[in-house]
């Protein structure tokens, strides 16, 4: 526990997954000394207080930022524009506005121009989540060890940028500086792309009318079920990162494409040595992962084992 708190009062506009793990790691370490959030609808609100997760839940933004000494957007992307024009006249001089986009380059455009003179604006990105949504969804642990990707625009005051990334620190997270453009093309690979083929393979088998729906079920712990967590997760927030990371998706979706020819390629000619050679390099990468303290070692993503769950 830290004696001070970083921030005297952190505003939270957004308190569904990503917002309400925020405010719990930030309680769990003290790093504020009051959280107030808003959100779209009345329920999220209420639920917010109920958990106690926050202190305050107001209804707009605006009221929300009032007093803040930090403010974070934690609302799906496609929101950002309309929340910073919002948020803009009502922000303390001195105060931080973040993010937790999962893209950053559209952010900067979006909320960058609403940012009056005197408040810093430092774009993040907690590379951390799961497929659930909502303020019940949260919980303290989420940033533990997880990478948090700043990426501060040029000219960013050096203090405040430190003091953000103390913060995210302080809730476990390991903090990497990047630029926008070069964070939003890592991410298309390591997250956009696998959740896009995700959503296409789920969406593929659920078409098939060869093969009937309950043997996809039955038969899911053949791999299919794995595809499904990822296919899984919130349709609002994903649709607005594939229309908000468009350029840098479908460059990666072009190089996955001709990649996936060859391998069909490999499968026609029956060029086995091919398959191997690609299969046997992409285990060490699984074992890289491991070893960097990003996946547990534990076999079948740490299922239990002999219960009903196989
Ligand atoms: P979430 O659980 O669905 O929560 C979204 C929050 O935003 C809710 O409080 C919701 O309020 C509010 N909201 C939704 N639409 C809105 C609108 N049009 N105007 C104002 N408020 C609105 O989402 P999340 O998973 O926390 O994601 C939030 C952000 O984190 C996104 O920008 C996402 O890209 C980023 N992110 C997500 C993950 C992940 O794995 N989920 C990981 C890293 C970063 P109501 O409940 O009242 O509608």
């Amino acid at each position: 526990m830290s004696d001070e708190p970083h921030f005297r009062r952190l505003a939270l506009i957004g308190v569904g997954l990503i917002g309400s793990s925020i405010a719990w790691a930030a309680r769990r370490d003290n790093l504020v000394g009051e959280i107030v959030c808003s959100a779209r609808t009345e329920e999220t609100r209420a639920r917010a207080l109920e958990l106690g997760v926050v202190d305050r839940a107001v209804a707009t933004s605006a009221e929300a930022v009032a007093g803040a000494d930090l403010v974070i957007l934690c609302t799906p992307v496609g929101t950002f524009g309309k929340v910073a024009q919002e948020i803009g006249p009502h922000l303390e001089p001195g105060a931080i506005v973040s993010d937790v986009g999962s893209v950053k380059k559209t952010v900067v455009r979006d909320v960058g121009p609403h940012i009056p003179d005197g408040v810093h604006f430092i774009p993040a990105h907690p590379v951390a989540g799961t497929e659930q949504s909502g303020p019940d969804a949260g919980f303290a642990e989420l940033f533990d060890q997880r990478w948090c990707i700043l990426t501060p625009p040029a000219g960013c005051d050096p203090d405040a940028q430190a003091r953000l990334a103390k913060f995210w620190e302080a809730m476990g997270s390991r903090v990497e500086i990047m630029d926008a453009e070069h964070h939003d093309l890592v991410l298309a690979i390591t997250s956009h792309v696998p959740h896009l083929i995700a959503y296409n393979i789920v969406g593929t088998a659920d078409d098939l009318e060869a093969v009937t729906e309950s043997e996809v079920i039955k038969y899911s712990a053949g791999g299919f079920r794995d595809f499904t967590r990822l296919a899984a997760s919130d349709p609002t927030m994903w649709r607005d990162v594939f229309l908000n990371n468009r350029e840098a998706v479908l460059e990666m979706l072009g190089r996955f494409s001709e990649d996936l020819s060859a391998l069909q390629r490999s499968i026609r000619w029956a060029d086995g040595d091919a398959l191997f050679d690609l299969f046997t390099r992409t285990r060490t990468i699984r074992r890289r992962i491991i070893d960097a303290g990003q996946e547990v070692e534990t076999p079948d993503f740490g299922r239990p084992h002999g219960g009903s769950d196989d």
